[in-house]
């Protein structure tokens, strides 16, 4: 049967590699709608062109203009405005691929989850800061991961009963700084930290994986997708990205998921999920001599991981806040405000400023943290443009 489905950012680099699996599976789906953020029009009006949705959604009236200049036709019907993402999240469809970057995917995510739509999700941002507000949305199954560990823990869960789970090894790659010391790490460059060894990605998330906030990010999507406590969730790292992740059982056993790294597998197995599509990407070579290998994490050096286990261990807001502040502070990083080493550290003074807040002291909307039990989606976005604010106030003071 053909699947319908409805890309969310589609021009991106997630966006672009999904409709690449659709374009060679086209007996199996059908794009039904695209949204964009405006930015890249032109690769927008091509893509309409190509697959022929019924909608499309854009933010603003200007770059909706821009489209239809650029296609000279009334077809297809365009949505506009900072909720046109969300309309087409709640369209009749088979599965929604949610591939926008940072907290605006939330939204979109709970609209999807609440029209009962099978759910793949890229931007694990949405998760992260909804928390249980997204997990609970969740029928099981509904939540498919894209992101390539998680795709992998799904694969390698399939190897074993929940009680039998010891713990979770999620690996990363290291990023482009692998290995250095903190003194090394002062005056690195923004060119530097968008050079990813191994993948091609959108910017927020190169430079996520330089600083390993993406491994925070990662850890705590985890955490919330297959129900692992934070602790029984290692970080190992594995520079050549070709074991995407791992699963250690009980007994002693460790199942791990390995292929090139090619984000096409696990974005063609969240599509057809439980089945596999043929052919999406090249295997494992045996042909030449490998090696494959595995090291800890430097905490001291890439803090990222550890302030995130702060912010998954308080949950409620705090994910929110360790989300919207690195994302202040990869803008300011990228418009050379402030340094590579002042990200996370501007994450880390943030994060902890929310959780010293205590609700009973009036102060800013959103600056104190609230409490799972009290967790609602207003309290999530507050506590995210609380976080944006706060870092941003702090990324633009003078040294
Ligand atoms: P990109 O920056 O390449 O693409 C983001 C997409 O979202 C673009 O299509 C952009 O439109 C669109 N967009 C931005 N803001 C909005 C908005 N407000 N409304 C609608 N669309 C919007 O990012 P990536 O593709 O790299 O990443 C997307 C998500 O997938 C992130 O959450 C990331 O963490 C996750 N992910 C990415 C991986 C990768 O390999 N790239 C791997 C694993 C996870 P426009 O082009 O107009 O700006
Ligand atoms: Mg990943």
């Amino acid at each position: 049967m053909v699947r319908e489905v409805v890309l969310l950012g589609a021009t991106g680099s997630i966006g672009t590699q999904t409709l690449d699996v659709v374009s060679r599976h086209r007996d199996r789906f059908r794009v039904k709608a695209l949204s964009a953020g405006g930015s890249r029009v032109d690769l927008l009006a091509e893509q309409v062109r190509e697959f022929s949705p019924e909608f499309v959604a854009l933010p603003t009236a200007a770059a909706a203009d821009a489209l239809r200049a650029a296609l000279g036709t009334d077809r297809p019907s365009i949505r506009v405005g900072p909720e046109a993402s969300t309309e087409l999240a709640g369209l009749d469809c088979d599965v929604v691929l949610n591939a926008i970057t940072g907290a605006a995917g939330l939204r979109p995510t709970l609209e999807t989850l609440a029209r009962g739509t099978t759910l793949a999700l890229a931007n694990k941002e949405s998760l992260v800061i909804g928390g249980r507000l997204v997990t609970s949305a969740a029928a099981p199954g509904q939540l498919v991961a894209v992101d390539s560990e998680h795709s992998a823990f799904a694969q390698a869960l399939r190897a074993g009963r929940a009680e039998e789970v010891r713990r979770l090894i999620l690996t990363a790659s290291g990023g482009p700084f692998r290995g250095r010391t903190v003194d090394q790490l002062r005056d690195v460059t923004v060119d530097q930290a968008l050079a990813h060894p191994n993948w091609s990605m959108g910017r927020v998330i190169t430079i996520n994986s330089s600083t390993l906030v993406n491994k925070g990010l990662e850890l705590l999507e985890a955490h919330l997708l297959y129900d692992v406590a934070l602790e029984d969730i290692t970080v190992v790292v594995h520079p050549q990205s070709v074991v995407h992740s791992m699963v250690e059982y009980v007994d002693g056993s460790t199942i791990a998921q390995c292929s090139p790294p090619d984000m096409r597998l696990p974005i063609g197995l969240a599509l057809a999920w439980p089945e596999r599509l043929p052919d999406v990407a090249a295997p494992c070579s045996w042909a030449e001599r490998t090696s494959w290998t595995f090291e800890p994490l430097d905490d001291e050096t890439f803090p990222a991981v550890s302030l995130a286990r702060t912010a998954g261990a308080a949950a409620g807001t705090a994910p929110a806040v360790y989300n919207a502040a690195n994302e202040a502070a990869v803008d300011a990083f990228c418009e050379h405000r402030i340094g590579f080493l002042d990200i996370t550290a501007t994450v880390r003074r943030v994060l902890e400023e929310h959780l010293a807040a205590g609700a009973d002291v009036p102060s800013e909307a959103g600056a104190a943290w609230v409490a799972d039990a009290q967790l609602s989606i207003e309290a999530v976005l507050a506590a995210d443009s609380w976080g944006r604010r706060r870092a941003e106030a702090l990324t633009r003071k003078d040294p």
